[in-house]
Formats: structure tokens, sequence, C-alpha cells
């Protein structure tokens, strides 16, 4: 049987190596250069693969096509393969197939990250046997090539779970769905949301699905199914004055109210698997969240300067702003993705002096802000917005770098911008 691997980035080349490793004849295709690593990987495991371009004659007698998250659905390969009729999927629901391990699965515009490694930490230092993979590190597909965990947690966006026919993870965790990435969904909020569904579509009676009860999409969706599934709500305001543990509450270390909420779906996570309240709380006490997600980088002068690179749309910035315990000097912008910036007013009137708006185009945010604030100034410069941000706050203000916006018209990535923040605050006098 000839499988074609569309992508060679972690995935295409993780679903490449399975492939290989399930006796397939294997052909993987890249648009771009493949990085040298998965160039050299793809070699040593002799995988014919080409590169800087697809030649769709070499699709042709392919059985299956294994996509990669990063392509989508309207680019001329994918189009290809559906005129051919050629089964297509998605690198995750190939994984699935070769997985007979236990799946959690971890979706939502918000919060994966942060869920999945807390939900995976927990479990680890609980003494399980479990990976995580996915949007997150390594994925699916090589994990299942490296080793035959009990258990994997696994984050998955919304690419991932397009061209999902089979996957049925045990736990789905949806935590929230918000506008984001809508360029990939023609515009349509609805189905992107689809999407995030389809990581319960196929869940049989005995699964769990683990769901944001304050989320009206997500509630009207779970309200209209028909199944066995066993639903567990979670809502912020049932949780607000903490997580009930046999001892009270959980001590938590994260900040803000959505990551109560995330915290929450972890240990509902992990209390499924029948861990106990001492293990769950061990694991959230030395659990350490990547960085650029609400991470205080230094307090300098009694100025607080916390990196939020990674919230890249408005929902994401809301539970910054309302997660700030004091005066703040906000850093914001890039490339914007539609955003409808009205849910941030009070929360800014409240709590933001002065804002910097940190992109190549700043008007919408401009337009937006100019008369909520007292001083709003932009820059194409992160390490003037630092200083400026700097001479603008008092002791005891906080410096936000929370962009509600992509980073690519100044930035590699949000890393890359998380990191060149990080660079000025310690260049600071
Ligand atoms: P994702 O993997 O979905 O992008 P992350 O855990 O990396 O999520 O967090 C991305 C951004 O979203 C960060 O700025 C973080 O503070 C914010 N965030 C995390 N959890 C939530 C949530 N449940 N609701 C809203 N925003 C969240």
């Amino acid at each position: 049987m000839k499988i074609t691997v569309i992508g060679g980035g972690e995935s295409g080349v993780g679903a490449a190596l399975l492939a290989k490793k399930k006796g397939y004849d294997v052909f993987l295709s890249e648009f771009k250069e493949l990085k040298k690593e998965f160039r050299e990987e793809l070699i040593n495991n002799e995988i014919d693969f080409e590169e800087n371009g697809h030649d769709f004659e070499r699709f042709e007698h392919s059985d299956l096509v294994v996509k990669s998250p990063g392509i989508a659905e309207n680019t001329k390969p994918v189009q290809w393969v559906r005129e051919k009729g050629i089964k297509l999927v998605s690198e995750i629901e190939f994984g699935f197939t070769y997985y007979d391990g236990y799946v959690i699965g971890v979706t939502g515009s918000n919060g994966k990250t942060t869920t999945t490694k807390l939900a995976y930490h927990i479990l680890k230092e609980g003494g399980l046997d479990v990976v995580i993979g996915g949007n997150y590190g390594i994925s699916f597909c090589r994990q299942i090539v490296m080793q035959n965990s009990k258990y994997a947690v696994l984050e998955l966006s919304s690419f991932q779970l397009d061209d999902v026919d089979a996957f049925r993870p045990d736990i789905a965790v949806l935590l929230n769905i918000s506008p984001d990435h809508l360029d990939r969904y023609e515009y349509d909020l609805e189905k992107y949301a689809s999407a995030k569904w389809n990581i319960t579509k196929n869940q049989k009676a005995g699964d769990l699905c683990i769901y944001n009860a304050d989320d009206p999409w997500i509630r009207s969706k779970i309200n209209g199914r028909n199944s066995k599934v066993r639903n567990l709500s979670i809502s912020s305001q049932e949780i607000k004055f903490g997580i009930p543990s046999k001892d009270g509450v959980y001590k938590l270390k994260l900040l803000g109210r959505h990551n109560v909420f995330n915290a929450a779906c972890a240990i509902a996570i992990a209390k499924e698997l029948n861990l106990d309240d001492d293990k769950i709380q061990n694991g959230l006490l030395s659990f350490v969240n990547d960085p650029h997600r609400l991470e205080l980088v230094r307090i300098h002068s009694g100025v607080e300067f916390i990196n939020d690179s990674k919230a890249t749309n408005v929902e994401a910035v809301y539970y910054a702003l309302e997660a700030m315990q004091k005066k703040t000097i906000w850093i914001v912008g890039g490339v914007d993705k539609g955003n409808d910036y009205s849910t941030l007013f009070p929360l800014v009137e409240a709590k933001v002096e002065a804002i910097v708006c940190l992109g190549v185009d700043n008007s919408k945010l401009l337009d937006a802000f100019e008369n909520r604030v007292q001083e709003i100034v932009e820059t194409q410069n992160i390490e003037e917005a630092v200083q400026w941000a700097q001479e603008k706050a008092k002791v005891g203000y906080s410096v936000l770098l929370s962009p509600a916006c992509a980073s690519f018209d100044l930035f590699n990535n949000y890393k890359h911008r998380g990191d060149l923040f990080k660079e000025a605050i310690f260049k600071l006098k």
C-alpha cells in the first residue's frame, strides 16, 4: 500500500516515520525546503521525498494521503487529492489508527497548551505511563513510533481536527471557542467551531467529554446531541472561590481566572484516571508553565514586566487584563486577524494607564483606544516600546505585553516576539 504525506514538518515527518514502520511504501512531499534534521531523518529511514515544490504525478498511485495540519483545505495539493478521489486524513487520524493506549484530547481557542501540559504533568507526577504530543512538541505519530505508552495527552488545534474520521479520545476537553484562524475557515465561525467539535463527535457511551459550560456554542452543541457520552461541565462561575478538593480547595500557582478553569479541566482528567487528591495537589504546585503566557519576567525599579506574547487573540488579552492587579501599561499590536476590541473597553478603562501599539499598521488600535486611555503611542521597535512603557510606569505598576494579534509583521513568531521583549527588559537602565 502506498502512502503520500503532504508537509514535511514535525507532523508530516512523524506520519512518514510511522507509515514506514508499519511497512508502507511512503512518499513525502514538501512545498518549501525541508529542515536539515528532517531531511536527514527521512534519508536515514529510507523514505522517499521531494522538497521545494509538489509534483502531483508522484501522488498519483497513493492509496492514502496523510496531511499535516499546516496545509489548508484550499491549497493545490489538497484540491488535487480531492479531485482524484484519494482518501485524505489528518496526521492525528493516521496516528490514532495505530495507537491502542488511552487518549486524552484537549482543544479550544485558548488554553490548550496550558491545560495539556498541566494534565500531563499531574498524570506523570502521579506515576502514570503517559506521553504528551500533538500540537505541542512531538507529533502524535512520532510518539507512537518512539514508545508504547499507556496514556497520551494530546493538544489538538482545529487544523489537526480537520479531516478526522474515526478519531475518538477516551476523554475530550473542549475549552472554549472564540474567533481565531478564521482565514482558514472562509471567515465562518461555524466552520472553525465544527472542526473543534470533531474532538467529541465519535465519542461513545462511557467516554468522557469535559466542556466549558460558559461557552454558548459548546453548550448548545452538547445539549443538542443525543448520545451516552458522559458530559462533565465546568463553569468559571462555579469555581470562582476555588476548585473543591477533599480538604477545602486546591492551591494553584498560575495567575488569572482562565487558569483556574484550565486547572479544573486538568484536575477532572486526573480524577477520571483515579489519581488521589494529594497527588493532584503535588502536581499543581510543581507545575511550571511554558514561557510567553502571563510570564513574570522581572520586577525592575518597582515595575513588574509581564510577557504574554502568546496572547494572539482578543479573548486571551481579556483574561490577561482581568488578571492584572495593578495599574498597567499595555503593549499591544501586530497582525490583526479581524479583531473586535470592544469587549476589552471596560477593562482597559479601569486598568490601563497608557498603551503602546507595536505593529506595522496600528490604525485600528489607535481608533479603538484613543479616547479610552491617557496616552497612546505607536512604534515598530520593541526596545523603544519597552523604554517608553518604563518611562510611563510608576512604582507599583505593571507593564504587560499581550498583543491580541499575530506576530509576523515584525517578528518570526510569538516566541521571537516574547524573547525580544525579555531582552529589551534586561537592557533597561
Ligand atoms: P493555546 O495553546 O490554546 O494557544 P496557551 O495555553 O498557549 O493556549 O495560552 C495562550 C494564551 O491564551 C495566553 O495568553 C494565555 O494567558 C491565554 N489563555 C490561557 N488559557 C485561557 C483560557 N481558558 N481562556 C482564555 N484565554 C486563555
